[in-house]
C-alpha cells in the first residue's frame, strides 16, 4: 500500500539528517495520495537511519490506521489538518533546525531579509507554542499557515508544505539557510527587509524559475 510513499518518506527522511535539517528522531514527514484518500507518514520516535518502508503508517483521512506496523507520528493530527485545509499541498516535512528554531524560540517571524524566503510566501508566519502531538498546536498551525508554504512553530521548530516532497524538503533547507543569515544580520545591525510588492514579484518569477517542465 504507498509502496511509492512508503519508499520517499524513507528517503527523505534520510536526506532531512544529511542536510542537517533534524537530529535523533526530531521532526516528521508525511505524503498525501489523494486519489486513494490515504496518507504515508514516519512512524513516531524512530531514527531515519534506522527506517524501511515497512515502518512507514498509513493513515485515512480521518487518522484511522489503515496498515502499519508502527506508531505514527506524534503530530500526525497537523498533518492531516494541513491536508484538510490546503488542497494545493500533497507533502508536509517538519524540522527542528537550528537556526529557524532559534528564530521560533525569539517567538520572532521570519521576515522578507533575503528574496528566498519567497520558498515560504512574503514571510514565515509564527504560530504561538503548543504542547507537541497536541490538537492546540495542530489549530495554531492551522489558524497561522494561510496560503504561506512554511510556518515556525514557537519554542519547537518549523513546518514547510509543497505540492511534491521535493518542494517541502527544499523549502525546510533554503528556509534554513534564511533564518541563519537572518540571525547574523540581526547580530551585527538592523537587516534590511524587502517590501511586499517586491515579494509578490519574487513569487511570481519562482513560477518560471529553472528550466521548463522540471529538471
Ligand atoms: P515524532 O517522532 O512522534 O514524529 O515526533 C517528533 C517531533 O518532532 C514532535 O514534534
Ligand atoms: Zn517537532
Amino acid at each position: 500500500m504507498l509502496e511509492y510513499e512508503k519508499e520517499q518518506i524513507v528517503a527523505f527522511g534520510r536526506k532531512m539528517l544529511e542536510a542537517h535539517l533534524t537530529t535523533g528522531t526530531g521532526g516528521n514527514l508525511s505524503i498525501i495520495n489523494r486519489e486513494k484518500g490515504l496518507i504515508a507518514i514516519s512512524a513516531s520516535g524512530l531514527h531515519y537511519l534506522e527506517t524501511t518502508p515497512d515502518d512507514v503508517v498509513v493513515l485515512d483521512l480521518k487518522g484511522n490506521i489503515v496498515e502499519s506496523t508502527r506508531k505514527p507520528s506524534s503530530e500526525f493530527g497537523f498533518h492531516l489538518d494541513i491536508y484538510k485545509q490546503r488542497p494545493d499541498v500533497n507533502a508536509i516535512v517538519h524540522t527542528h533546525s537550528v537556526h529557524a528554531t532559534t528564530v521560533a524560540c525569539l517567538n520572532m517571524e521570519l521576515p522578507a531579509v533575503h528574496y528566498l524566503v519567497g520558498f515560504s510566501g512574503r514571510k514565515v508566519p509564527l504560530a504561538p507554542y503548543a504542547t507537541f502531538g497536541s490538537q492546540e498546536l495542530a489549530d495554531n498551525i492551522t489558524a497561522t499557515i494561510g496560503n504561506y508554504n512554511a510556518v515556525l512553530l514557537a519554542n519547537h521548530g518549523l513546518v514547510t508544505v509543497g505540492a511534491k516532497i521535493q518542494n517541502a524538503f527544499d523549502a525546510a533547507e533554503e528556509l534554513e539557510l534564511i533564518a541563519q543569515i537572518y540571525i547574523q544580520a540581526l547580530a551585527v545591525g538592523k537587516p534590511v527587509i524587502l517590501p511586499d510588492d517586491e515579494m509578490d514579484r519574487v513569487i511570481d518569477k519562482f513560477s518560471t524559475y529553472g528550466q521548463p517542465g522540471g529538471k
